[in-house]
């Protein structure tokens, strides 16, 4: 049989598909095609040729998959999405999707694991139906009817046996969380929001101290923040926001959040890049960005080039956008998120939109499907809940953004877990002042009516967000802590089981429920070049068997809002294999039993990192070919690196932006020519406080901005 480089998606209609030993199925003709255009090849070989920032990718296309199954329409901007019947379309699927081929390599009994008798779910070839799945170093080596046999043996009957659920966002990276997440069918838990720094030594401390579920990290935006604009934490080797909330209380002890409130220049903005360069040359999986958290500190063109350093590693940035949570016209969420798609587009990367269930989601999940039509790697994850949870401190929860911008009420939104009631303004202000790292939930019953919309939206992925639990002296729930200890949302316990819950009481098919948990964050992270994603996610051979093994009928979540029931685990999961390695059996999770394997991508020799310089911009940007003149930047440089603009009442960037602006241009049309160049002021002008200032153009004699293009000595000499 000839092997080819090349492969199809599967698409909807009536498809043949044929064996290709170990390199699992191809999609050999299609019978009938639903998207209206031709499915196109895809050669992953090109994509992922990316070298020294020239993207040379061929584009992927998603493009036969989407459209028709997403028949989209609305009636006006508040109104609900109505989506077609996710069912009608895949019933001609399954009609399809009868053939069933045997895949086996071996039926000799030597197996590490058997799992018999289970119906396989898979959703990249559609396949559904019974099988029996043997396992040899970890990894899938048969899937059969024929009977097989092995040391260990699963008896699957009544069960589904689905690719393991992968969850792209957990901030409780430790061993409790990783034992609730086990309960609720997760193998691969990451922070791709908040991330770590010092990826290197985060992921050698993971291996070390070994690990139930497969791990892996995005390299922190907000982190590297912390490190350059709040020197006076002291923060000793990697961190992660599992612990990460005493350092953000210490960073807000001196007033200020500097990581959160602190505009970059130019200098600090290359000293965070460097560090997450550092981080993705160590192997992290993209860039962390959190906007929401730095609404006012952090600039567009600081996001935009916090992009760029992933983007020249071919790497997806994933984010909190900036304005998500509001739907006050100008901060509708939409916009927070075009400002990273925009990037994205114009960068050619990845991107994934994190926690996208709140106002302005139907705009965005448009969006990507448009982009994804055009070729582009871009997706996006929900946690089935109305509701949400965070630090208090959240820069969106303040008084004059919370309720004064968008219009909430504490006494109805914002509910404390381990006081079991909601905040006043006054409440919520002390004690976002005194504990600014403290963790509450966020109830948002205008989301009702969209949950069941989201169970049905395609590339769509399942995601948690879970945070950890401490205990009152503030020290992390050990792993033998009892379930009812945990105080925090449920989504931490009962996220993935939930899912399944609802996708059964509202109909949704089960392949696209799969899909959800466990195909497109694989699918997608893998478009990245990520090879252990591109073997995780399926059930093929040769793929990785990270399996969960449920109840179709059964399977639920139990935590709930109540006191002592936050971290009640789900049930109906009976199994769970990580790396061919039973993790869960009998519904227990199995101590000390870690076969976690690091998600990750090779480290590389040498960091892609390439400061931003002024001058190169205005070479590269401007027909300009001059020095340039100097600008007094007001001490502003000088007291950031003594941090004095952060204290109240000093001068700040913050505050007196636009008196900065207007001395700016009178004390640069009194700068005498030819006085030399300082970079650094310069850069601090035209990047800290926007471009909108076109110092190369400022005209002293007519003592106004000219148009670009017009050259300065020549209008001196007039
Ligand atoms: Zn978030
Ligand atoms: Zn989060």
């Amino acid at each position: 049989m000839e092997v080819s480089t090349t492969r199809r998606r599967p698409v909807a209609g009536t498809q043949t598909l044929i064996d290709l030993g170990e390199l699992g199925l191809q999609v050999a003709a299609i019978g009938e095609d639903m998207a209206g255009g031709k499915p196109q090849v895809i050669d992953r070989t090109d994509h992922h040729a990316l070298r020294g920032g020239v993207h040379k990718a061929r584009k992927l296309t998603y493009a036969p998959v989407d459209p028709a199954m997403l028949q989209l329409r609305y009636r006006a901007r508040d109104d609900l999405l109505e989506f077609a019947s996710m069912r009608r379309c895949l019933s001609g699927v399954s009609a399809g999707i009868l053939l069933f081929l045997s895949q086996s390599v071996s039926v000799a009994q030597d197996h590490d694991l058997v799992v018999l008798g289970g119906r396989v779910i898979d959703p990249e070839t559609m396949h559904d139906g019974a099988a029996n799945i043997g396992i040899r170093d970890g990894r899938i080596v048969a899937i059969t009817q024929d009977a097989i046999d092995g040391k260990e043996k699963i008896d699957a009957t009544g069960l589904v046996v689905a690719p393991g659920f992968i969850d792209t966002h957990v901030h409780g990276v430790d061993p409790f969380l990783v034992k609730l997440r086990l309960r609720d069918g997760v193998t691969t838990a990451m922070d791709l929001e908040a991330g770590a720094i010092r990826v290197g030594e985060w992921y050698a401390q993971k291996k070390e101290t070994g690990w139930q579920t497969n791990y892996g990290t995005n390299a922190s935006h907000p982190m590297a923040r912390l490190l350059v604009h709040d020197p006076e934490v002291k923060i000793d080797g990697p961190l992660d926001f599992s612990v990460a909330p005493k350092y953000l209380n210490a960073a807000a002890a001196d007033g200020v959040a500097g990581w959160s409130t602190t505009k970059d220049t130019v200098d600090t903005m290359n000293a965070v890049s460097r560090l997450v360069d550092e981080d993705l040359r160590e192997g992290a999986l993209g860039v962390a960005a959190m906007p929401a958290y730095m609404a006012r500190g952090l600039t567009t063109y600081a996001l935009f080039e916090a992009q760029r350093v992933g983007a020249r590693y071919g790497r997806h940035t994933a984010v909190h956008t900036r304005f998500h949570l509001s739907s006050a016209t100008p901060t509708e969420a939409a916009l927070g998120f075009d400002e990273v798609f925009a990037n994205a587009v114009v960068l050619d990367a990845p991107l994934l939109v994190l926690h996208d269930n709140g106002y302005s989601w139907w705009e965005i999940e448009e969006k990507l499907q448009l982009a994804r039509a055009r070729g582009m790697n871009m997706w996006s994850e929900y946690f089935p809940w109305a509701s949400g949870s965070t630090i208090i401190s959240a820069d969106f929860l303040r008084p004059e953004i919370w309720e004064d911008t968008y219009g909430n009420k504490y006494e109805e939104t914002i509910y404390d877990p381990q006081l079991d009631k909601f905040y006043t303004r006054a409440e919520f202000v002390e004690t976002a002042r005194n504990e600014p790292a403290r963790n509450i939930v966020i109830i948002m019953k205008w989301r009702e009516p969209w949950l069941p919309l989201w169970l049905a939206v395609p590339h769509m992925t399942v995601a948690s967000d879970s945070i950890s639990g401490h205990r009152p002296d503030g020290s992390l729930l050990p792993w033998n802590a009892d379930y009812t200890e945990y105080a925090g949302h449920p989504r931490a316990a009962g996220n993935h089981a939930r899912t399944l819950r609802l996708a059964r009481e509202n109909g949704i098919p089960l392949m696209f429920t799969v899909a959800q948990l466990s195909y497109w964050a694989a699918l997608h992270l893998g478009d990245t070049g990520l090879q252990a994603m591109k073997d995780r996610g399926r059930i093929q051979l040769g793929k990785v068997a990270d399996l969960t093994i449920f109840d179709p009928e059964t399977v639920t979540d139990n935590a709930s809002y109540k006191v002592g029931e936050h971290g009640r685990p789900s049930t109906g999961i009976p199994y769970v294999i990580v790396n061919g390695t039973i993790v869960v059996r009998d519904s227990k999770v199995l101590e000390g039993v870690k076969p976690g394997q690091p998600i990750r991508f090779p480290v590389e020799a040498e960091g892609r990192f390439e400061p931003v310089d002024v001058n190169r911009w205005i070479n590269n940007n401007t027909i300009t070919r001059r020095t340039l003149p100097t600008v007094d930047d007001m001490g502003v440089t000088e007291a950031l690196e003594r941090k004095e603009p952060q204290k109240e009442g000093a001068l700040s960037p913050d505050i007196r932006r636009d008196e900065l602006r207007k001395k700016t241009l009178t004390q640069y049309a009194r700068t005498p020519r030819g006085a030399g160049s300082s970079r650094t002021d310069f850069s601090a002008q035209l990047f800290a406080y926007g471009p909108s200032i076109q110092h190369s153009f400022f005209c002293p004699i007519h003592q106004q901005l000219e148009p670009a293009g017009t050259a300065w000595t020549d209008l001196s000499q007039k």
